[in-house]
């Protein structure tokens, strides 16, 4: 089952990346496991994928530990948001973190990351869509945040992320994905040599790779649809 699923959400970045002429090994497929146990996360390695990503880091810790066997065959992604009081625990067990907003949380992580795993690969996580309620950097503060992670030697700045507001259409999903792009390449253009834009989820992986993803994070296409909160199925 999660290995149909995972030949499935790998058919449509293929066809995506046809349609743009782009070679398919130019996107990253990220699992996004929240939710998924450790075993899922296994079967999802076994068939074949190495990536794969996490929102808490107390939940992503206890699958890198019960998945240790794998751990130099897999990449540990922090993709939630990061508390300055759980950056210890993600700078000595992830390879990469997507949400730095702030400078302090990237200070922390750099000073905190051990010098024998090499560094952090992070990227900025940019407030796309603008919305109030919204994780992220806003889009006019991101070359100065960039700047400022450059110089942590404990941090290798990779590129950008976002999670845009949803919305069905096509055209309207490529917007913001087409506005972090231009983003990225304004940056390169000021001297940075970033290489992943971190974009597209389920409903919208197709936009993000016509866009220049180079990284999609896919959750509920490979591990099945999340409980609601506070929603128990009975037993019994
Ligand atoms: C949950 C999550 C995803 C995956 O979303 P799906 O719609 O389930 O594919 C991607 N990115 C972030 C930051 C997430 O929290």
């Amino acid at each position: 089952m999660i290995a149909d699923n995972i030949g499935t959400v790998r058919q449509r970045m293929t066809r995506a990346c046809l349609a743009m002429g782009r070679p398919v090994q130019s996107v990253t497929l990220l699992c996004v496991s929240k939710s998924a146990d450790a075993a899922a996360v296994r079967k999802a390695h076994e068939a074949g994928e190495c990536h794969f990503g996490e929102n808490y880091a107390h939940e992503g810790l206890s699958k890198i530990d019960a998945l240790a066997d794998l751990r130099s065959r897999v990449t540990w992604h922090m993709i939630g948001p990061l508390q300055a009081n759980k950056t210890r625990l993600v700078a000595e067990n992830f390879d990469w973190v997507h949400t730095i907003e702030r400078l302090k949380v990237a200070q922390r992580l750099s000073q905190q990351r051990p010098v024998r795993c090499g560094p952090l690969q992070v990227c900025l996580q940019v407030n796309i869509s603008g919305e109030a309620s919204k994780a992220g950097v806003a889009p006019g503060a991101v070359a100065e945040l960039a700047h400022a992670v450059l110089g942590l030697p404990g941090l290798r700045l990779r590129g950008l992320m976002s999670v845009p507001q949803p919305t069905a259409l096509l055209a309207a999903q490529r917007a913001p994905h087409r506005a972090l792009r231009e983003l990225l390449e304004d940056l390169n253009q000021q001297g940075m040599a970033l290489d992943t834009l971190s974009m597209g989820m389920t409903a919208d992986l197709e936009a993000a790779i016509l866009e220049g993803a180079t990284l999609v994070r896919v959750g509920t296409a490979i591990f099945g649809a999340r409980p609601l909160p506070g929603l128990q199925l009975g037993r019994g």
